[in-house]
């Protein structure tokens, strides 16, 4: 399914980057903190010191000043961010609806929050009651009218059916830390010139909560232009299967991986591939003859899983529980017995676990079709690996709105990314193209049961 043309540049792109290496200046984008001193470790002078406060004498406490400065001011930059986010949160909850039609109308519905503060009026006794009255009116509607906007805000356009590109980037969007592990690590893959989805995608997330359309327009034109180099079948403007985008452009992320730790192993420095560490894991696959008892195993790397719907529907723990039971498997042994039976694990776990419903499916006729049959979307995942197993939370979906395998509507429904780890709000957002609006976990387990097409599981921290 992925085309990609390994190997077809590594020659110009070693060459290419062996150039920019040598001619690579100190290193300047904001996050670096600039260290004169050249006998610094090179990691440090190309990726900036750990923003850490740590007990240093002399110049290295000037240095650490800096940093701690540094680290404030990046926290408010952060916190001015978020403050815009925590706006646009607190919103009501999206009315019970079955599902969001294709081109849903502007539904954002605010309400009143809890007032901040410093945005408390003060009651002017002077004031006459009516009048007073009608003031916290006007006040709740400017709060009203400026949330909608900050939601407004998180969405893409969709100029020619590119719903799939935006759901796929608004899911991957909820994933923080795999979004911070990429823009971190700028200074590095920027060195190689190809590695255009890298830098489209966090040229992306750094937009993502710009009013700018016309700009967000230009990203994503540049977004599906990088992805389509390597995997034409995504250049022209039809509609596409958000699992096949998803799984390019994962594969595409990764593909730079194992050259730019060669590079960088040269240098004395690390490059840790973001996918590899948020979502990949191993499968092993162990065959064991029915004859002679036999086996013998194999370990393949996935980034997402495709799990089958059984008739009538089911949970995801039962889904994924067929898709790891064993199966017949037609194989000549040595003992000259053809029947094995093949038996999945998981090897290794993910952070972000991806699963992909398949909704569609050949009839006898060879036609396709969707399948509509229910998924029990469970909030809570328990995933056993060997002796370990660990606690997921569903955070994100990507929808497949639409009655029929050819044509349709992509959505995403992304927990809100302001919310820490714990959250008891249950706040999350439902990305339709530009239309954004509030919803909660409770309310896309249950609307989005017959239309959840990928499913994204955030590990649990341990205890
Ligand atoms: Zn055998």
């Amino acid at each position: 399914m992925f085309r990609l043309c390994c190997g077809k540049y590594s020659t110009a792109v070693v060459e290419l980057v062996a150039e920019k290496i040598r001619n690579v200046p100190a290193p300047s984008a904001p996050f670096v903190i600039q260290d004169n001193d050249n006998t610094a470790p090179l990691r440090y002078r190309l990726f900036g010191r750990p923003l850490t406060k740590t007990k240093k004498e002399g110049k290295d406490q000037e240095e650490d000043k800096e940093n701690v400065t540094t680290k404030k001011s990046k926290k408010a930059k952060k916190s001015r961010r978020w403050r815009c986010c925590k706006n646009r949160c607190r919103v009501s909850p999206a009315p019970q609806e079955e599902e969001t039609p294709e081109k849903s109308q502007d539904e954002v519905v605010a309400v009143k929050r809890p007032m901040e503060k410093e945005e408390k009026p003060v009651k002017d006794e002077r004031i006459p009651q009516a009048l007073s009255i009608k003031m916290e009116e006007l006040n709740v509607t400017t709060q009203k009218k400026l949330r909608s906007e900050h939601i407004k805000c998180l969405g893409f356009p969709n100029p020619a059916q590119i719903c799939y590109i935006n759901s796929s980037l608004q899911s991957l969007l909820t994933l923080e830390d795999f979004v911070t592990a990429i823009s971190h690590q700028e200074q590095v893959w920027s060195l190689i010139p190809e590695a255009a989805v890298l830098r489209t995608f966090k040229n992306i997330s750094e937009h993502h909560f710009s009013g700018d359309a016309q700009e967000k327009l230009r990203l994503l034109a540049a977004f599906k232009r990088a992805v389509a180099l390597w995997a034409p079948e995504f250049g022209d403007h039809q509609q596409k299967d958000a699992h096949e985008f998803l799984t390019a452009v994962l594969e595409q992320m990764r593909y730079w991986g194992p050259q730019l730790q060669v590079l960088t192993a040269g240098m004395g420095m690390a490059y840790s591939c973001p996918v590899e560490d948020h979502l990949m894991f191993k499968i092993q696959n162990t065959r064991t003859c029915k004859s002679c008892g036999a086996g013998s195993t194999r370990e393949e790397d996935f980034t997402n899983l495709s799990l089958d719907l059984p008739p009538g529907g089911g949970t995801v723990e039962k889904m994924l529980e067929n898709y790891l039971m064993e199966t017949e498997l037609e194989y000549r042994c040595e003992c000259g017995a053809t029947k094995s039976g093949q038996r999945s694990s998981f090897a290794t776990l993910p952070r972000v676990l991806v699963l992909h419903l398949k909704r569609f499916r050949y009839t006898p006729t060879f036609q396709l079709e969707k399948i509509h049959d229910p998924v029990d979307l469970q909030r809570e995942l328990v995933v056993s690996s060997g002796q370990a197993g660990a606690c997921y939370s569903l955070i994100s979906t990507i929808n497949h709105i639409g009655t029929t395998a050819r044509s349709g509507h992509y959505i995403c429904d992304g927990v809100d990314p302001d919310v820490g780890p714990v959250d008891l709000t249950d706040r999350w957002f439902t990305y339709n193209d530009t239309v954004v609006t509030q919803t909660s976990g409770v309310n896309v387990c249950n609307q989005r049961q017959r239309s959840s097409y990928i499913l994204f599981y955030r590990r649990q921290p341990e205890d």
